[in-house]
Order: C-alpha cells, then sequence, then structure tokens
C-alpha cells in the first residue's frame, strides 16, 4: 500500500522532477504559450514540499490537499488551479484512509481529472494537460482492475501519461494560450501534458 510518508515522498520527488525539468517546460511553453510553465511548476510544488514538510499530515488525503491549496495560492498560471483542483478531487476520492491500495490510487486520478475537466473544460484532443492525464486514467483502472497495487497503477497511468503527451505534438490546441496560435500550435509538445506525463513518471518511481 501507499502511506502518508510514501505520498510525502512522491511529493517531494515530483518537486524535484519538475526542478530538473524546468528548462525543457520553459522551452515548450515558449513555443506555443508565454514560457512560464517551467518556472511556474517548480514554484508551485516548492511551496508544496515546504507546507507539507512543515505541518505533519495524518493521512494521504491530508497531504494532497495541501499541496492542493498550496498550488491554488502560489501559482498564478493556468496550471496552478488546475493542478490544484487535480489534487483536492484527488483527496476527496481518497477520503481519511492511512493507506492507499491500488484502486484508490486509480479512483484518485480518476477524480483528480475530472476536477481538471469541471474546472478547464477541455476534452481529450484539445491539447491539453487532458490529453495527458485520461489515458493515464484509463490506463490505471485497467491495472488496479487486473489486481495491480499502487506502484503497477502508477506505472501504467505514467506509461500510458508519457504517449499521450508525445501525441499532442500533431494536435492543434484549442484550450488555454495555445489555442491563440490556432493551427500554428500543430508541432509542439503541450507542456502542460509534458508535465503531467513527468510527474505521474515521478510518482510512480517514487511509490516502490
Ligand atoms: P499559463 O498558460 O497561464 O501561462 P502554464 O503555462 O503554467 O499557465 O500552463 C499551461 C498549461 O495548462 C497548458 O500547456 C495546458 O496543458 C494547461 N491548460 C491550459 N488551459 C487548460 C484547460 N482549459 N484545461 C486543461 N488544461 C489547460
Ligand atoms: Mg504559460
Ligand atoms: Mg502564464
Amino acid at each position: 500500500g501507499c502511506s502518508t510518508r510514501d505520498v510525502i515522498a512522491a511529493v517531494r520527488a515530483g518537486s524535484e522532477a519538475v526542478t530538473e525539468h524546468r528548462d525543457e517546460l520553459v522551452r515548450l511553453d515558449r513555443e506555443i504559450g508565454d514560457a512560464d510553465h517551467g518556472e511556474n511548476m517548480e514554484r508551485g510544488f516548492r511551496a508544496a514540499v515546504s507546507q507539507v514538510e512543515s505541518a505533519p499530515s495524518e493521512t494521504p488525503g491530508a497531504v494532497l490537499k495541501l499541496v492542493a491549496t498550496t498550488l491554488i495560492s502560489s501559482v498564478g498560471g493556468a496550471s496552478g488551479p488546475l493542478y490544484g483542483t487535480a489534487f483536492l478531487r484527488a483527496a476527496s476520492a481518497v477520503g481519511d484512509v492511512t493507506e492507499l491500495d491500488g484502486t484508490a490510487v486509480a479512483a484518485a486520478l480518476q477524480a483528480g481529472m475530472e476536477g481538471v475537466t469541471a474546472r478547464g473544460k477541455a476534452v481529450v484532443g484539445d491539447k491539453t494537460m487532458i490529453d495527458a492525464l485520461s489515458p493515464a486514467v484509463d490506463a490505471a483502472k485497467s491495472a488496479a482492475g487486473s489486481g495491480h497495487g499502487p506502484s503497477g497503477v502508477l506505472a501504467a497511468a505514467a506509461e500510458a501519461a508519457h504517449t499521450g503527451a508525445r501525441n499532442t505534438e500533431e494536435l492543434v490546441a484549442r484550450k488555454g494560450r495555445a489555442s491563440y496560435l490556432g493551427e500554428r500550435s500543430a508541432g509542439h509538445v503541450d507542456p502542460g501534458a509534458r508535465s503531467t506525463a513527468l510527474l505521474l513518471g515521478t510518482f510512480a518511481e517514487t511509490t516502490g
């Protein structure tokens, strides 16, 4: 199972991964946006780690909720409220259990995606983080259904998210800043889809 400590470790690793890939995320967002996605993600996750480490949380859900409120309050760009809503819905989905199994992780991912959809109204194919999240949720549910635990579920989700993110390259953006470019947004990977794949890959690696 996935304990509170595991979730905290995953958030810390996610923050390190975002910092490590800041320049890549900035470059992707420079091509079809305003070049701040790397900084937005780095600022948000650094703040989340510092909150999580300063106020001990009792449950995985409490950690996820603290991450959510920190992302919402510390990131100005579109991605802050969107990721924040995802973590908030994930927190509600897991409730106050102290250990997450594979099914709970899949349910948390699904709730997170529904939060992003409710907030941002993007559908699959709009060239957003949804194009990484949606296949990730499908893969996670199927892995959980065949009996995988948290690490197997996250590994399946991460692999699907990477493919989904790569496939955003050919798409024309219909949501967010990239949509202002119209057809010219094609030929570039969506930064938010890339950061979603990066985070899920890191969560999968951290969850032993
Ligand atoms: P901003 O666009 O405000 O500068 P960021 O650069 O941090 O914010 O984040 C941009 C990313 O947010 C995009 O690459 C896309 O994946 C995601 N995004 C933007 N709008 C939406 C939306 N309506 N629904 C889902 N994701 C979105
Ligand atoms: Mg941006
Ligand atoms: Mg911006």
